[in-house]
């Protein structure tokens, strides 16, 4: 049977810092089946890195615990769930205003939850605290390059 999605992949590996890449590559890589822009990917790339830092650096602390990122692909969107099993959020709303950060000292900006927002159409935070976070983000990809060099030669007639 055919499932909702078109595609899935999932991921696990150890909240350390050095794995960021290897997420952010990861998911790059699988989404280029849907052949995105340079700047979509380049968006995508990024906001799964502000992702993942947080779970690593604020889930996780100091622990060492599991990163988890799922991604799916609906037609010509991609979906992607990046989940831990840290601390928690104990208010989502006021973690996901801009400069909010609960680290100062550790010179974090409080913009990742901005970024997140602003590169991806649609973001969702879930936490629980002691229990965990996943963000569900979603980005429609503009089509295949085959497709956009066709519709640039009809335009240019
Ligand atoms: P920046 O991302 O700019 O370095 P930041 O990580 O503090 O700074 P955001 O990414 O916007 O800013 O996150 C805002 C706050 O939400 C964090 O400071 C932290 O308190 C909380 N937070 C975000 N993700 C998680 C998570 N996975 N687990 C626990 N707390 C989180
Ligand atoms: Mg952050």
């Amino acid at each position: 049977m055919k499932g909702l999605y078109d595609n899935e992949m999932k991921l696990e590996f150890l909240s350390k810092t050095n794995n960021e890449a290897f997420a952010r590559i990861t998911v790059a890589a699988f989404v280029s089946q849907l052949d995105p822009t340079i700047d979509e990917l380049s968006d995508i790339k990024t906001a799964v890195s502000e992702a993942v830092t947080n779970s690593i650096i604020h889930g996780y602390e100091e622990e060492e615990g599991i990163v988890r990122v799922v991604s799916r692909i609906f037609g010509n969107s991609v979906e992607i769930e990046i989940s831990d099993n840290g601390k928690g959020i104990a208010n989502v709303e006021e973690a996901r205003k801009p400069l909010y950060t609960s680290k100062p000292n550790l010179e974090r900006s409080g913009m990742g939850f901005t970024i997140m927002e602003s590169f991806m159409d649609d973001v969702k935070v879930e936490s629980a605290l002691g229990l965990g976070t996943k963000i569900t983000m979603r980005k429609r990809i503009s089509g295949s390059q085959e497709l956009r060099l066709r519709q640039e030669q009809i335009c240019e007639g």
